[in-house]
């Protein structure tokens, strides 16, 4: 394709920017970057909000952010201008639900073996960290790992000691486990939903993740009023709680609570669509995550026949239910659910949001406005706009017409640098 056209244009245009390398080492000289001055031009530009291509725009890039966008803007004195032709220009893409600790172990399979400690895993979500970025994905919300290696990973990315998206991180989920031995004793409880949130937030994580479920009854793991302790108490540090919760009985309990979002949602009832959609409760319905599991299945050995069945039933079942939530009026943000061998694969998800009914302008929004104003970013990230981080992608074709584009990424840029400007990745 015009993989090699592409390439030689950028070398030609911007030798330095164009090699990762160099970024680095940009990276760590913040003088250097205040001064980079660019103009990106492409064919087209996607204005995510308002969900329509802009044909001709510019993007200008001072330092890490965007200081002006639109299709008559001047290129600013000594700025240096990049042409990317025949692509799509859009704001980095948002994966508001991964596991980027998640792979993997040395024999390719998963749960075979364990990290050896948080260097071996620290090394690992590395390696995912970076093909997530190339892959298009400038911001994550990761749902669920060891706190310590998670978070250690956000601030070196920070830092600008390794590539990776922007990640906003939960570290350890809260699950039924923290209740054992409380019974019926709802003060109990209560304390030690509190307690647990007290000590992620101690951690230094950035949002708190909840595995809500329910026993052999059908009642909630955690009732609303647990869930609401656990909401309050993470208010009170600026958190926002997310839920993980597949069916009816738990969506409602999570959202009765006030949860920001549901994860997965994948059996829900009329009710619970009208409790979504009454409260603004978003969800991240992870509609590919479970064709992922069964189609790498001999590398998954440790789940059992009933987690098996179990997958083959979401998959049976999510599109239909996510369309009947988007029909309700709940707002749809995109999480791919990344475990060990979807990193990188990510955008892949925007895509089966639009086989659930979103239109593709709709998914693009779920990947970027909407998932920026989930994680709480809204006007940082997910937006192409002055003042927003200069996080862009490019893909080939127009992604609101053809929405498979997400997966052919050829440029990515976060912060003002560009990390890749080479083909489409190959699978
Ligand atoms: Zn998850």
């Amino acid at each position: 394709m015009r993989a090699g056209r592409f390439f030689n244009l950028l070398l030609s245009l911007v030798v330095t920017l164009s090699l990762p390398n160099c970024a680095r080492t940009q990276n760590n000289s913040p003088a250097a970057t205040a001064n980079t001055r660019l103009v990106i031009r492409a064919a087209r530009v996607l204005d995510a909000r308002a969900g329509r291509v802009i044909e001709g725009a510019s993007v200008v890039v001072e330092g890490d952010r965007v200081t002006a966008f639109g299709p008559n803007v001047p290129a600013p004195p000594g700025a240096k201008v990049i042409d990317l032709g025949d692509v799509t220009l859009m704001p980095g893409l948002i994966d508001a639900h991964t596991h980027i600790t998640y792979h993997f172990d040395r024999t390719g399979r998963f749960g075979i073996s364990w990290d050896s400690g948080p260097e071996e895993a620290l090394g690992f979500a590395k390696e995912n960290a970076r093909a997530t970025l190339l892959a298009g994905i400038t911001t994550a919300r990761d749902l669920g790992g060891d706190s310590g290696v998670v978070t250690r990973l956000r601030d070196q990315i920070t830092r600008g000691e390794t590539e990776g998206p922007r990640l906003v991180v939960s570290g350890e989920p809260l699950t039924a486990a923290a209740m054992r031995g409380a019974g019926e004793d709802r003060g109990e409880r209560v304390r030690r939903v509190r307690e647990f949130v007290r000590a992620r937030i101690a951690e230094g994580v950035d949002v708190i993740k909840i595995f809500e479920g329910v026993d052999e009854t059908g009642a909630p793991l955690f009732n609303t009023q647990e869930i609401n302790a656990a909401v309050e108490e993470a208010a009170r540090a600026g958190l926002r709680v997310a839920v993980h919760a597949h069916e009816a009985a738990a969506v409602k309990a999570a959202v009765r609570g006030g949860c920001t979002s549901v994860e997965h949602g994948s059996f829900l009832d009329d009710e619970a669509v009208r409790e979504l959609a009454k409260r603004h409760v978003a969800l991240v319905p992870t509609l590919y995550l479970p064709t992922h599991y069964l189609e790498h299945r001999e590398r998954f050995v440790a789940f059992d026949p009933f987690t098996w069945s179990f997958f083959e039933k979401l998959q049976a079942n999510n599109l239909a239910n996510a369309a009947r939530a988007k029909k309700g009026g709940v707002l749809i943000v995109s999480g791919s659910d990344a475990v060990a061998g979807l990193h990188g694969h990510n955008p892949r998800e925007i895509i089966w949001l639009v086989k659930a009914g979103l239109t593709p302008a709709e998914a693009l929004r779920a990947a970027t406005v909407d998932a920026a104003a989930l994680l709480g970013l809204e006007g940082k990230v997910g937006e192409i706009k002055p003042g927003a981080f200069a996080d862009l992608v490019a893909v080939p074709g127009d992604p609101t017409k053809d929405i498979n584009a997400v997966e052919h990424v050829v440029f990515v840029m976060k912060g003002g640098k560009v990390l890749r400007s080479d083909g489409p990745l190959k699978d």
